[in-house]
């Protein structure tokens, strides 16, 4: 079975220019979506097949489509920046096409060629070029890769058709009006993840068991939950969306994976951006009670999340069923805003990309 070329049917009634400008001055998270998509079919015994570029619509599915019943699901993000020069630049997109074909080997699915997975974001990029955001601020592209079973009926089975799809937002400044230390609750009745689950995929049903703690974290004023491990309840895992990671003055310590944490790309490219920047930054393991304890007696500095949507999050405040805690003094640590600006800084283009991360269009 040969891999598809993406067959281009781009829309005759793009969105004027005025009206995509004046959504970029102030485009928000997933809103607003670009004027074109990618779809690409699987099935079995064909194989991938129909690759198109369309114009971005509605989909229309049957009632029994697997997906809305069993949750075979995976998807990917991912930003793409306007670089100094003008070009269009992707953040480690092979990461996310191997992170996809792992995910779906986890659930049962297809796996995409990552030369494919690659093809289908260049020709959206390309085609829709015009809506990633001008250099200089914090705005990007926000591309949102997914893939769910299409197949027909109520049989329990790995489906025997897969739909992938390929959509794009304008994705704002996270934090209008700057980073600011966000209040995280830790939960201790719910877990996220398993061990032999699926805390290692990305997929969507592992968000949608994340809404309730989320919901109770916003219920006691937080903005974010933290899990623990699912067997012990003792060690910190993640953040639902995103990652964490502990500062203890130049050394940084995040959770090493246990399969049933998300590798993150943030917190792969953070570990060594802090060790280009001379910090020591290693996998580790940090309990609930080692976090309050550090607080107290001050050798934890700052605690940050991060993802691709929010990159560096300060964590400031901690509240659990029975105490609470800070970190510092209520504004961002200055380990965290400097990992944050590198990071930002490579993403942009304006530092030196060393290890080759970034993915010119063209
Ligand atoms: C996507 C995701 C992250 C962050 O991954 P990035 O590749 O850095 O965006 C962290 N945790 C979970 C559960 C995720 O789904």
């Amino acid at each position: 079975m040969t891999t598809p070329t993406i067959e281009l049917k781009p829309s005759a009634h793009p969105l004027p220019a005025a009206e995509r400008e004046a959504i970029l001055a102030n485009p928000g998270f997933g809103r607003h979506f670009t004027d074109h998509m990618v779809t690409i079919r699987w099935a079995e015994g064909r194989g991938w097949h129909d690759a198109q570029l369309v114009p971005y619509g509605p989909i229309s599915l049957d009632p029994s489509t697997h997906v809305l019943h069993y949750g075979q699901e995976i998807f990917e993000g991912l930003k793409a920046y306007r670089q100094p020069d003008g070009s269009v630049a992707l953040f480690r997109p092979e990461a996310n096409a191997r992170r996809f074909r792992n995910s779906a080997r986890r659930m049962a699915m297809a796996e995409l060629p990552e030369e494919l997975f690659i093809a289908a974001l260049d020709a959206l990029l390309t085609q829709d070029a015009d809506w990633v955001p001008p250099h200089g601020g914090e705005e990007s592209l926000y591309l949102r890769p997914f893939m769910f079973a299409s197949e027909t009926g109520l049989g329990v089975h790995p489906a025997n058709e897969y739909l992938f799809m390929l959509i794009a937002s304008p994705s704002g400044a996270y934090f209008a009006g700057g980073v600011k230390p966000v209040t995280i609750w830790v939960s201790e009745d719910h877990v996220r993840a398993v061990p032999g689950g699926t805390g290692d995929a990305k997929t969507g049903g592992n968000y949608a068991a994340s809404l309730l703690p989320q919901a109770e974290a916003a219920a006691h004023g937080c903005d974010q939950v933290v899990y623990l491990d699912a067997v012990t309840r003792t060690k910190v895992e993640e953040s639902g969306s995103m990652n964490i990671a502990f500062v203890y003055g130049d050394r940084i310590v995040t959770p090493e994976l246990t399969g049933s944490i998300l590798e993150g790309i943030t917190r792969d490219s953070l570990l060594q951006v802090a060790r280009d920047l001379g910090y020591t930054a290693e996998e580790g393991v940090v309990t609930l009670q080692q976090w309050r304890e550090d607080a107290a007696s001050g050798a934890l500095t700052e605690v940050f999340a991060c993802g691709t949507a929010a990159v560096v999050t300060p964590i400031g405040h901690v509240k659990t069923k029975s105490d609470g805690w800070s970190h510092g003094d209520g504004t961002p640590g200055p380990v965290t805003l400097r990992l944050r600006e590198a990071l930002l800084g490579l993403q942009r283009g304006v530092t030196e990309d060393k290890h080759g991360w970034m993915h010119k269009l063209g």
